[in-house]
């Protein structure tokens, strides 16, 4: 048993949730208003103490099981959810490989040491008679004594040493100090010094709240640079943190939406002014990494950067980042009940405000607070900004620029979920490069299977829902369980064939794609661990097999994963004379646990279906009887695939179908 596992012996959902959320019994599961969503209304969130899952039926359209409830409530990651379910569960946590807690005692002791130095600074400025002019500094830009003292902005001396002589004495060492990015090194003579010299300091925390690094803008008018990060160290990445995050954490998820600014002021004014949801990128195109902190809090990001034309182009780029971050999430499409109906919504909403010329928020709250809230407001859907920014510069006389920019612009379009919405930013992108919106669905863009998938399924309702009726009276017959011994045996294989062979994913997908049915995904698996896992073998985009723990991780960031790796490395591999076989063994195994867990979402929906009278809860009633349908269409979408699958694979050898069965058991 791992230790998710353990802990969920242990531990009950329904006591854990009712903490949280007020629970009432009905029938035999417990409902209670979603947390995750504002409603007053309807009890739409559903806790199944059977599976020990949770589902919400309203806005949300999420579900999932006691680790993903506590990620999703507190905003932790699932390393910080581990240590604290395992010490509610009384589970003691592994301990760590000797290099792990050698890495750790490290970033602790650079914690101390920051959170130290931090002080000090802190201290000088608020003190030191050198620090008279900073403090002008602070108050010139309309920074009021809270704000300071929240964001523990401090002031380092103009002075080579004073920040080294001072840590010296309290006994660290200049390697300390320069692995704490504190001190530079001067390789020709071979001599420290302080690297943050007459400059306001500004503590960059981890999501946290721990200090792992300094934004230091220099109070010398002709001091450059203007802004000096400390340098990358084993806590400070700056690719992988915001500004500000910490603070703002609870309030983007109350306010269910995330403005992203460029700098440390834009953030602490916009603080200062009651603009509680506001983080800052530090200088780079947002990264992945950081968007997937974020997609923690809300699906919904407002990008405010300054708007000249660099600033545009840069703007693009995270928007090329950002796509790709939340189509690959997106595909959580087929954890969530009503895929197709909340396929926009589950898909991250991502805006951009351009800014007027010349400003940034923080001079906009300063000038005119009412004017910040008015600028958010107006931010416009992405497609819409890329339409703006493609065709600004555009000679209308150029026909092949105008193909140019179509071509760009169109997959985009072609993302968007909802039909009306597309069809809106065609008309809009005809309209603004001036040609006939015919033309454009001329264009011939790369196939989008899952596209096809959902057309088809609207041409042929009629017989959908007909045969929608005869699965469904059979869905009641399914029991109602997380996930059957046997898918849980085909995930383990599945990712153990990876692990081996991760040429065959890129074939698998292929397969899927053909078959019109969504890649595999982090949505395809059930357990939290195996999802970081996926996520690991993906993000890894290499041929060569991975044989050993060390080849997925150079960092002891998933050192909980190791275990559930161990374990799959010790199941069997494919042998030589099966290897060609595998990949359509594989896609079987797919399309067979998906198959397996919309029947017992089926079933589920059947039971609360059941269970509530339509006299009680009329708007729960509406909603399952809604989602049913859309359920049974994608039964019936795998039961095809897998259909088409076996035909192909009887076309192909005769043997091989009956393999096929011997080793998915889809008998
Ligand atoms: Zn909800």
């Amino acid at each position: 048993m791992t230790v998710t596992d353990e802990i969920k012996s242990r531990l009950d959902i329904v006591d854990v949730i009712s903490d949280s959320v007020q629970l009432r019994k009905s029938g035999s599961s417990y409902t209670g208003f979603c947390p995750f969503h504002p409603n007053t209304r309807t009890p739409a969130f559903v806790v199944f103490p059977n599976t020990q899952t949770w589902r919400c039926f309203g806005a949300c359209a999420e579900g999932g099981d006691l680790f993903s409830f506590v990620m999703k409530k507190e905003g932790w990651d699932f390393k910080e959810t581990l240590t604290h379910l395992a010490n509610r569960a009384g589970v003691e946590l592994r301990p760590a490989d000797p290099q792990d807690k050698v890495q750790r005692a490290v970033e602790d002791k650079l914690a101390d040491l920051l959170e130290g130095v931090s002080d000090y600074y802190s201290q000088l400025l608020l003190f030191a008679p050198q620090a008279e002019y900073a403090r002008q500094y602070v108050s010139e830009r309309g920074l009021n004594d809270e704000t300071v003292s929240t964001f523990k902005v401090g002031y380092a001396l103009d002075s080579w040493d004073a920040c080294r002589n001072h840590f010296n004495m309290q006994g660290y060492s200049d390697e300390d100090l320069e692995d704490a990015g504190l001190l530079t090194l001067n390789e020709e003579k071979g001599t420290r010094y302080d690297r943050f010299r007459n400059r306001l300091m500004i503590p960059i925390r981890d999501v946290r709240g721990r200090i792992v690094g300094f934004g230091a803008r220099t109070l010398d008018p002709d001091g450059l640079p203007k802004y000096l990060n400390s340098p990358q160290t084993a806590v400070f990445d700056k690719s992988r943190l915001l500004f500000g995050l910490d603070l703002a954490r609870r309030h983007i998820r109350s306010e269910r939406q995330v403005v992203i600014v460029e700098g440390y002021m834009d953030v602490m004014q916009a603080w200062q002014a009651g603009f509680l949801n506001v983080v800052a990128q530090m200088g780079t195109a947002l990264t992945e990494a950081q968007l997937r902190l974020l997609k923690r809090f809300t699906k919904r990001f407002i990008l405010a950067l300054d708007a000249d034309a660099a600033g545009g182009q840069a703007t693009l780029r995270s928007l090329e980042v950002a796509r790709e971050v939340l189509d690959r999430g997106a595909d959580a499409r087929f954890n969530a009940r009503g895929l197709v109906r909340h396929e926009g919504r589950l898909q991250a909403d991502i805006r951009i405000v351009t800014l007027p010329e010349g400003t940034d928020p923080d001079k906009i709250i300063r000038m005119d607070r009412e004017r910040w809230p008015e600028l958010i407001e107006q931010a416009k859907p992405v497609v819409e900004y890329v339409i703006d920014v493609a065709v600004e510069s555009l000679d209308m006389g150029d026909a092949k620029a105008k193909a140019a920019v179509a071509e760009q612009v169109l997959p985009l379009i072609d993302d968007v979920k909802n039909p009306v919405e597309r069809e809106h930013y065609r008309q809009l992108l005809a309209r603004r490069l001036q040609v006939d919106e015919r033309v454009l669905l001329k264009v011939t863009m790369p196939a989008k299977p899952w596209r096809s998938r959902t057309a088809q399924g609207r041409g042929k309702k009629s017989t959908g829902e007909h045969q929608g009726q005869d699965i469904e009276s059979k869905g009641l017959v399914v029991a109602i369980s997380g996930s059957s011994a046997a898918s849980d045996m085909r995930r383990a294989d599945f990712l153990r064939q990876c692990l081996a062979y991760p040429q065959v994913i890129n074939q698998v997908d292929k397969q899927l794609a053909q078959n019109q049915q969504p890649v595999v995904s982090e949505a395809d698996f059930s357990r939290l661990d195996d999802r970081f896992l996926w996520r690991q073998i993906k993000g890894r985009q290499s041929q060569r097999p991975i044989a050993a723990i060390d080849d997925l991780w150079d960092s002891s960031e998933d050192e909980f994963l190791r275990e559930r790796v161990l374990d799959l490395l010790t199941l069997p591999d494919t042998p030589e004379s099966e290897l060609n076989r595998l990949p359509d063994r594989l896609v079987l195994s797919v399309l067979d646990w998906r198959l397996e867990r919309i029947k017992s979402l089926i079933a589920e929906l059947e039971l609360l279906k059941r269970e509530t009278r339509t006299q009680d809860n009329p708007e729960m009633h509406e909603i399952y009887n809604q989602q049913l349908p859309e359920l049974l269409m994608q039964r019936l979408g795998i039961d095809r695939a897998r259909g088409a699958m076996s035909a192909t694979g009887r076309r192909q050898t005769g043997a091989q179908n009956s393999l096929h069965r011997k080793l998915v058991g889809t008998d």
